[in-house]
């Protein structure tokens, strides 16, 4: 009986880690990466990671899909929108209204989202599925935060550009910071469902999975 447990308990942890080993997560290159010729940088650093690209694919992205990427419908979501504005003015001397014209967090996150929708159709992107360990994390850790100017250097955005909402919102533009990763599960799960649906996601294995992830001593 003890046996029958142990191999249940083994089999339920083995499909656990198999799910930690291959976790998914979406992330896309935004038309200034791709116009500043970053496309293949960005994915030396995910493939250096040890992370697998299992789809990918350039596309100038419609308003449908891009409305559907961000929940503009979400307040709470838009107001972390413009929270991120208005605590980017923290240390500049700058004042809030005077800046973006309000200091109410809804209508910030609204102007964000107008902005967004201009600029994630302003050129190509480069859409993909990753696949590893902890891939959602990992991916978001290789993109740094989301204002760039404040990313750690050896981040993609921290790297890549030196942005600011206090800049952006004055110039009626979204921050321009070269990627997006999904930021959770949820996410992860329908930002893959919507833009590659019905399409192929492939499984193969790296070289390097060999060494990481056998025991060989
Ligand atoms: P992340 O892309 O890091 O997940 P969010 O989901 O909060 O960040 O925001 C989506 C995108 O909206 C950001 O990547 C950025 O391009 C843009 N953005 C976010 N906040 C602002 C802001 N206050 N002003 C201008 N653009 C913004
Ligand atoms: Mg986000």
């Amino acid at each position: 009986m003890a046996k029958n447990n142990k191999q249940v308990y083994d089999s339920r942890l083995a499909k656990s880690v198999f799910n930690i080993k291959h976790q998914r997560t979406f992330c896309m290159v935004k038309p200034d990466g791709v116009m500043r010729g970053l496309v293949g940088e960005i994915l030396r650093r995910i493939e250096k990671s040890g992370l697998r690209i299992v789809a990918m694919k350039m596309l100038v992205p419609n308003q449908e899909i891009i409305k559907k990427h961000y929940p503009a419908s979400d307040e709470a979501w838009v107001k972390r929108l413009g929270d991120k504005g208005i605590s980017a003015l923290e240390g500049l001397n700058l004042d809030v209204v005077e800046t973006y014209g309000t200091d109410d967090r809804r209508e910030l996150g609204d102007m964000v989202v107008k902005s967004l929708i201009e600029y994630m159709q302003s050129g190509p992107c480069v859409a993909m599925v990753v696949e590893g360990v902890q891939a959602i994390d990992m991916v978001r850790k290789l993109a740094g935060s989301t204002i760039p100017s404040q990313a750690e250097m050896g981040t993609i955005r921290g790297d890549f550009s030196v942005d600011t909402p206090a800049v952006a919102n004055v110039e009626k533009r979204a921050i321009h910071n070269i990627f997006h990763a999904s930021e959770n599960a949820a996410e992860a799960e329908n930002e893959i469902k919507l833009w590659f649906a019905g399409e192929k996601i492939h499984d193969y294995s790296l070289a390097g999975d060999e060494v990481m992830y056998n025991k060989h001593y």
